[in-house]
């Protein structure tokens, strides 16, 4: 199913097209393996030269299908689901990063990307640099050295509502001959498509609102196709030269705009393993075939809590982009001018204390370690997330200790509305 169609059109449908007979439902291909006739057809699979199913780890029916729904929202070329958010952007950055390479991020990310690429990849050999994305190009730029690989930001971060300039991001990528990598976890493809300001691949932690049902712990890849790798082959060693464990094929040169995908299925995915099981991603579809419905929904729900708490002189802030003062509302009207997420983060006069009181008053909307799915939801990062940092240590993080995360689900607003009011008084 092709871009012709609307989001809303591929959200239900694509990537599940059943011929005469078949399910009218994506079914869940719940096997390990797959057969073949002879040991001829198996073997052209293994080297490549065929496409065809052998073995659930590197590919399955139902993984493809909503992995093709995904790359199709997006308006990419290719897609692999993992097996979580952390997956795939440990694979995204993998896919063309080895020891002793480097690369660029925003510092405005998810505390647990931060500390995979901050600690983990460095054990691995893997340098990164973190950089404030609001500073201008040339400090930016002045971070890239000549064994860097990518740049890498958030849409929109989580949990502090940076919005990204990802044209901005884009051109100083393209101008050091690296692709931008992009998480658009939080507004998803309905809200944002990174593609079309200029990002490379797109990640998701498919867990939060494409999901959107708190199910299912999931991820995806997604491969514009428009990186040329081989124009910066001395930079792209894995993609552009000759891989042993293929009997020497040569990305680029087999598989052309689908290089860096297939790449990632095909190698990262065969040795590391972090696939998503096909019930998740049946489960993932379930959610993907509403999420055009949903991410508005949350995104007006979203809009009336965050005028309301900013109204309220119990209140000391609010962030959301939605909001006309916000620091970030005209790059969210330029990036996202249909609504961007249904997160809205603020403090309370009284800081640490007072936010704690709150939130053990609330009625409707749960304590969880989650956001961005239907039921409304609250965290406290100081005392949940990140509470073995101190005060100090937060503010460095750009957690301010006082910040409470309020993920705004679909129900009623007023409903949501009047849990805070209780709260506040309580
Ligand atoms: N990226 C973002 C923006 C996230 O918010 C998260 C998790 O909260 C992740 C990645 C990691 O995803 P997962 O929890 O599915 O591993």
């Amino acid at each position: 199913m092709a871009k012709q169609f609307k989001p809303e059109t591929l959200c239900v449908q694509a990537g599940w097209t059943p011929k005469k007979g078949e399910p009218r439902v994506l079914p869940i291909y719940q096997s390990t393996t797959f057969k073949y006739e002879t040991s001829e057809q198996m073997a052209r699979l293994f080297d490549l030269e065929e496409a065809g199913y052998f073995y659930t780890r590197l590919q399955n029916p139902t993984n493809d299908a909503v992995a093709a729904k995904i790359a199709a929202l997006e308006g990419g070329v290719g897609a692999m689901l993992t097996s979580s958010g952390q997956a795939a952007n440990f694979y995204a950055i993998f896919n063309i990063c080895q020891a002793g390479d480097h690369f660029v991020a925003s510092s405005c990310i998810y505390g647990g990307t931060f500390n995979l690429f901050g600690v983990t990849l460095k054990k691995l050999g893997i340098d990164v640099t973190f950089v404030n994305p609001d500073a201008s190009e040339e400090e930016i730029s002045a971070a890239f050295r000549p064994n860097t690989k990518a740049l890498f930001g958030e849409t929109i971060s989580n949990p502090t509502l940076e919005v990204l300039d990802i044209e901005k991001f884009a051109r100083i990528a393209h101008s050091h001959g690296v692709p931008l990598i992009v998480d658009n976890t939080f507004p998803t493809p309905i809200n944002c498509r990174p593609f079309e300001w200029g990002a490379d691949i797109v990640v998701h932690s498919t867990t939060k609102y494409m999901d959107g049902h708190a199910t299912s712990v999931g991820g995806a890849i997604v491969d514009s196709g428009n990186f040329d790798w081989d124009a910066h082959a001395d930079k792209f060693p894995g993609l552009c030269t000759p891989d042993e464990s293929y009997h020497g094929l040569t990305y680029t040169k087999a598989f052309g705009k689908m290089a860096y995908i297939t790449k990632a299925t095909a190698q990262l995915m065969r040795d590391l393993g972090s696939i998503q099981s096909p019930q998740n991603a049946f489960l993932l579809n379930l959610g993907l075939e509403t999420l055009h419905l949903r991410m508005p929904q949350h995104c007006k729900n979203a809009q009336a809590v965050a005028e309301y708490l900013s109204k309220n002189d119990k209140v000391a802030w609010v962030n959301y982009c939605g909001l006309p003062g916000d620091k970030y509302h005209d790059l969210a009207q330029k990036y996202m001018p249909n609504g961007s997420c249904g997160v809205v983060t603020f403090g309370l006069k009284g800081g640490r204390e007072v936010a704690i009181k709150f939130m053990d008053s609330l009625k409707l909307a749960a304590i969880v370690t989650h956001v961005a799915d239907a039921r409304t939801c609250v965290l406290h990062p100081a005392s949940h997330t990140h509470r073995q940092l101190s005060d100090e240590q937060l503010m460095e993080a750009g957690v301010r200790p006082d910040l409470i995360r309020f993920s705004v689900g679909i129900e009623n607003a007023d409903d949501i509305i009047a849990d805070i009011e209780q709260a506040l008084k309580a």
